[in-house]
């Protein structure tokens, strides 16, 4: 009899995966997380009945919550993870050789130990990296007693549930811009406007009042259905979000990074939103 898992993130619409094998399923003590293999999506992580990432697809978000900062700031050595746990975000972080550590700060262990051990080709070895520094612990403690080093912060959480929800709140937001050193820019995981439009005006809302320039920018993830998944931008550069696609390529020339949906015309073009997400902040 085929087994399906299917999302539980919205009330009325969903999305299901056939599983064609579960890999492992269990409480962490935190979140409720199952590991499945899927022949559509490939092997498939999820939290709370929310499909966290999948070997399918996790290239678009990861290489889009890390290059556009990365590139963008141009001379970042230093890069604060929090959430990420699958790692995906982290072996991105990492392709770039000049940056000199990568912080990662994951709330629960367990999902640090199974995608390490189910979905060992999102990380690839990033964890043991010299570079990488993994902190288990809240990413709303650390940040506010963390020290302002990092160029770029990149907000890698679940959904506003849970132990996401903090990272999503005016004083994590706050707490997050202390941590960064002049010129930094804080990155996150927005959701998909499309199903979840109070997430991204409240995100705004909440950033607008600490940083020069606040924006958005896309990326189409199939496994984050809806349409196109927003990424919250906050700096004081205003200059950073308005870098031409001819000013990114020497950096991603010079980088000699293999991307599979990163060009620097893919990074110019995710600034231009939508008109009916662009409604969502005007
Ligand atoms: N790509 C996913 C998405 O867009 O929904 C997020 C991926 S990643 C797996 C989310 C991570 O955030 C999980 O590993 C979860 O354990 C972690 N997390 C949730 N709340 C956290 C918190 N307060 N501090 C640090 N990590 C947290």
């Amino acid at each position: 009899m085929t087994e399906w898992f299917t999302e539980t993130l919205y009330p009325d619409v969903g999305q299901r995966f056939r599983i064609d094998r579960i890999l492992f399923r269990e409480q962490t003590g935190l979140q409720d997380l199952v590991i499945f293999e899927s022949a559509r999506a490939g092997r498939v992580l999820a939290l709370d009945g929310v499909v966290q990432t999948t070997e399918g697809d996790e290239f678009i978000y990861h290489e889009m919550l890390t290059h556009v900062p990365i590139f963008a700031h141009g001379a970042a050595k230093r890069v604060l993870i929090i959430g990420g746990g699958d790692g995906g975000m982290l072996r991105r972080c990492l392709m770039h050789r000049a940056i000199e550590q990568v912080t990662m700060v994951e709330i629960d262990r367990g999902v640090v130990d199974l995608c390490t051990a189910y979905l060992p080709a999102i990380s690839a070895g990033a964890f043991d990296n010299p570079r990488t520094h993994l902190v288990i612990d809240d990413g709303a403690a650390f940040v506010k007693q963390a020290d302002p080093l990092y160029d770029v912060v990149i907000v890698d959480s679940t959904d506003p549930q849970g132990p996401g929800a903090v990272l999503f709140t005016a004083e994590f937001y706050a707490d997050c811009k202390r941590c960064l050193a002049p010129g930094g820019i804080v990155v996150t995981q927005n959701g998909v406007p499309f199903f979840q439009p109070d997430e991204l005006r409240t995100s705004y809302d909440r950033l607008t009042p600490l940083f020069a320039d606040v924006g958005f920018f896309t990326a189409a993830v199939p496994t984050y259905y809806g349409g196109p998944m927003a990424f919250g931008w906050a700096t004081d550069d205003r200059a950073l979000r308005r870098l031409t696609a001819a000013e990114l390529q020497p950096r991603f020339a010079a980088a000699g990074i293999e991307t599979r949906y990163y060009t620097p015309e893919v990074h110019a073009a995710a600034f231009a939103l939508p008109r009916y997400i662009g409604r969502l902040i005007d």
